[in-house]
C-alpha cells in the first residue's frame, strides 16, 4: 500500500510542477529512489498508470527511475557508504540520503 501513496505523490508533484511551468504536457518525470527504501519500481509505475490515466497532461508521460546510494553521517563527523556502524567511533550513524522517493525533475512541452 505504501507503493500507492508514494505513486500519488509522483504525480501530484509533477502536476503542480508542470502547471506552475505552463506545461501541456509531461514527458518524462525523473525520480529518485534510495537504495535504501525497499520499494518496487514496477509497483511504483503500475499505481502511477492508474492515478494519470484520465488525465491528458499526463498522456505522454513515462517514468525514469534513478537509485541513489545511501549515505550516512555520523555525530564523530563521518560521512559514507556505512550506514551500520561508523568506521570511526562504531556508533550508528544517521542515513541522511537513499531511503526517500522524490521527483528529481520532470520534462515537459509547454504552449507556444
Ligand atoms: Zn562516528
Amino acid at each position: 500500500m505504501h507503493e500507492s501513496g508514494i505513486a500519488y505523490d509522483i504525480y501530484a508533484t509533477s502536476k503542480r510542477a508542470a502547471e506552475d511551468n505552463g506545461a501541456v504536457k509531461i514527458k518524462t518525470i525523473f525520480v529518485d529512489v534510495g537504495a535504501m527504501a525497499m520499494m518496487n519500481p514496477d509497483q511504483i509505475e503500475f499505481m502511477f498508470e492508474t492515478f494519470v490515466t484520465d488525465d491528458p497532461l499526463f498522456s505522454e508521460a513515462k517514468l525514469v527511475f534513478t537509485t541513489v546510494p545511501p549515505l550516512a553521517e555520523c555525530t564523530c563527523g563521518y560521512s559514507g557508504s556505512e550506514i551500520f556502524v561508523c568506521p570511526i567511533c562504531g556508533k550508528l550513524p544517521h542515513l541522511v540520503q537513499g531511503r526517500g522517493i522524490f521527483v528529481k525533475n520532470i520534462e515537459i512541452d509547454v504552449e507556444e
